[in-house]
């Protein structure tokens, strides 16, 4: 009998039946490629955000940019670093002009990241912005539920508003830095 697979075996092998499956061939003809996830994949939260940007599609990892500087200053702040956590997108090209992505192309994606999630099984999953809580949370509104633990189809989601959309605007900056302030205690919690 063969021995079972590892996380990251059964991690590569999902991000090269994405690529195979080429669930949205638009998006993929104008990326420069897959960007599938990162960090740690024994973590106990993931978060997940929109899809990548202009620096992610270079680099192949979510969350390089701006908003990703500001998602690690949130992170040390509660003590912990990128290695300690897993990211990644529901969308996992680069959306032309980095326009929002298309309730389709969410869709495309959603039995992958179920899939992904399956493989890492977080305690907590972290919501950035209200694409990915969409996808995971249907019916919520972000500005009405941000900061509260949701525990839905054996999951505990946590939604918070995105890094990109609170970096310049005072009042969502730190409403989310408050947000963020709570995930120990409710990681405890779990
Ligand atoms: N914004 C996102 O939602 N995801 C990224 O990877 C980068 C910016």
């Amino acid at each position: 009998m063969s021995a079972a697979k590892t996380k990251q075996q059964l991690l590569d092998e999902l991000k090269a039946r994405i690529e195979k499956e080429d669930p949205t061939p638009e998006l993929r003809k104008g990326a420069t490629q897959l960007v599938f996830g990162d960090g740690n994949q024994d973590a106990d939260i993931v978060f997940i955000g929109e899809a990548p940007g202009k620096n992610e599609d270079l680099q192949g990892k979510p969350f390089v940019g701006a908003s990703g500087k500001f998602l690690g200053e949130m992170l040390e702040m509660i003590n912990l670093e990128r290695k300690d956590i897993y990211i990644t997108n529901i969308v996992k090209y680069r959306p032309p002009n980095n326009r929002d992505p298309l309730p389709a192309e969410k869709e495309a994606f959603m039995p992958y990241l179920q899939e992904q999630l399956d493989i890492i099984k977080p305690k907590l999953i972290v919501t950035l912005g209200r694409h990915s809580m969409d996808v995971l949370l249907p019916g919520l509104k972000i500005s009405q539920v941000h900061g509260q633990p949701k525990r839905y189809k054996d999951h505990v989601y946590l939604p918070l508003f995105h890094p990109a959309a609170a970096l310049y605007n005072g009042g969502m900056r730190q409403t989310l830095i408050d947000d963020f302030a709570s995930i120990p205690a409710i990681l405890k919690k779990i």
